[in-house]
């Protein structure tokens, strides 16, 4: 059975520790290993590895972190294969889906890389006479990310790349579901020269992110995952002095106009539904058909989906993978009976899919669902799963009520030809990702991700240069230089002449 470990102070942590989780290949069901548990003690030794380690690297020229961040940009680009490889074992997800994950990681390495330009801060000559006046952006020390499972790489890859190249030590806290992409990635930056102690994996749990949320030498913390655990982690670690981003749910709509192109908006919502299996926070869960759209698009959606191909992530041609966990399967098979039971009609029903082999596997097929109302637990709940909703609407008014009224704000969709409408809707939509014929309008790593309301606790989003402001503080300096000239005792507030 093979042992995942932690990752502090430059080597993997071998001591054994009290508790321990089991790591499923979701194709399959079976357990693949065992991942260590920290508690308050493995914690404490990882932020006692990167305290150590900040000071030198908080001081290490731009020049320095510059090449080592180039040099694991190679080396992730020339190991992305074998990354994406380690998603489909423990997430399930398919080998196209694991690869554009990896690589969506990887543009915030280039991103990070940089970061020479990133820190450059402004310079004022003579903001009053022979006075200059300059700010500058530091480290804040060390900083921890917790993740979620649904993207093990991307995810994690959000956060440390621009902690590190601003200067910081990271701890990262990956999901217990999938957590070995985290220990690859810790070895690359070993050898790309990343001194030891910079950055540090401590697996496990809530007992983890616990001591995390607790311990005073965290300087900062960077959260993704489900709303209740958002707001608790927003509220615990700010309660402690913490400076805290934390991501939570969503509930994603699609809306399609009467005027909309219908093939593009089917091969749209059948990719951002059911892609990933509908584990993605940036997934389309509901579509939103205005006026009469839905009964001429459900029939090509419905195509679509009878020919989608469900299968192992490593099969070749596999397009949909299975749930990553045990309890996601039976949570998405409780909301297909509840959403029947509530009236919704259930038009693709993925659980009579079989996988003849991977009967044991956590595979469900995708499913739709028409005549969904936003007072069934279908629509108010975020599944997390390849269920696709359809609300049937009559106007564009009532579209944008639906989106605007729904408590998660994290990404939306028009898709029409009226360019009027769409420059209507980016104004209007109280969402923080909108696209426009574009259905997962996940931004590049020069913008910054992030949604509103509940799908967002804190003031910044991550990467681009919301990234760069979360992970530094800002220092302003008022100089002048020893003159005669300005001799003299004034007790006045001072004023620029
Ligand atoms: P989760 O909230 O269950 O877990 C996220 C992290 O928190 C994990 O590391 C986990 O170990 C830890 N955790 C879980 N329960 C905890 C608790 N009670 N106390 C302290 N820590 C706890 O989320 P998940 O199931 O891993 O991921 C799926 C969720 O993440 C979905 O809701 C999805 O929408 C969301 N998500 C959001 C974004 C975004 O950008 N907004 C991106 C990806 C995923």
């Amino acid at each position: 059975m093979t042992e995942i470990s932690h990752w502090i102070g430059g080597t993997a942590w071998s001591q054994p520790g009290p508790r321990v989780g089991e790591v499923f290949n979701p194709a399959t069901g079976r357990v693949i290993a065992q991942v260590a548990m920290a508690d308050e003690c493995v914690v404490d030794a990882a932020v006692g590895a990167a305290t150590t380690a900040s000071v030198e690297w908080g001081r290490s020229s731009l020049a320095v972190r510059a090449r080592v961040l180039f040099a694991f940009r190679d080396l992730v680009e020339h190991q992305k294969r074998d990354l994406a490889g380690i998603l489909t074992m423990e997430h399930g997800k398919v080998a196209s889906d694991a690869l554009g994950e990896v690589t969506r990681g990887l543009e915030v390495i280039d991103f990070a890389c940089g970061l020479p330009q990133l820190l450059k801060g402004e310079f004022s000559e003579n903001v009053s006479s022979e006075v200059d006046s300059y700010s500058i952006r530091q480290p804040l020390g060390v900083v921890a990310g917790i993740t979620p499972f649904n993207f093990p790489a991307m995810v994690p890859m959000w956060m440390f790349p621009i902690a590190i190249a601003c200067g910081n030590a990271f701890v990262l806290k990956p999901s217990e579901k999938d957590p070995s992409a985290s220990l690859f990635l810790a070895r690359l930056w070993a050898e790309a020269g990343l001194p030891a102690g910079v950055f540090n994996v401590v697996q496990g749990d809530k007992e983890a992110v616990d001591a995390i949320l607790s311990h005073p030498g965290i300087v900062a913390v960077s959260f993704v995952g489900s709303t209740p655990v958002a707001r608790y982690i927003y509220e615990t670690a700010t309660r402690a002095g913490k400076r805290v981003q934390a991501l939570g749910g969503a509930k994603n709509h699609m809306v399609v106009l009467p005027d909309a192109d219908l093939e593009l908006a089917a091969d749209a919502a059948v990719g951002a539904a059911f892609g990933s299996t509908g584990q993605r926070c940036m997934a389309i869960a509901i579509l939103v058909a205005v006026g009469d759209v839905a009964d001429r698009l459900l029939p090509r959606i419905c195509a679509r989906i009878r020919r989608l191909v469900v299968a192992p992530g490593d099969q070749a041609g596999a397009e949909m993978g299975p749930l990553t966990t045990r309890d996601a399967h039976s949570r998405v098979v409780s909301y297909l009976e509840r959403g029947a039971r509530e009236g919704a009609t259930l038009l693709e029903d993925g659980r009579r899919l079989r996988i003849p082999g991977h009967e044991q596997g956590f595979f469900v097929g995708p499913c739709l669902f028409d005549h969904v109302t936003p007072g069934m637990s279908i629509y108010t709940d975020e599944i997390f799963g390849p269920v696709l909703g359809v609300v049937r609407v009559d106007s564009y008014e009532a579209a944008m009520h639906l989106v605007n009224t729904n408590p998660y704000a994290n990404g939306v969709a028009i898709f029409t030809n009226d360019g009027g409408a769409a420059r209507r809707f980016q104004a209007e939509v109280q969402v923080g990702m909108v696209g426009i014929n574009v259905p997962i309008p996940v931004p590049m790593a020069y913008y910054s991700f992030g949604g509103w309301k509940q799908s967002l606790f804190g003031d910044a989003h991550m990467h681009g240069r919301e990234g760069i402001m979360f992970y530094t503080r800002g220092k302003v300096v008022t100089a002048r230089w020893p003159d005669p000239k300005h001799r003299g005792v004034h007790l006045g507030f001072p004023q620029m002449k």
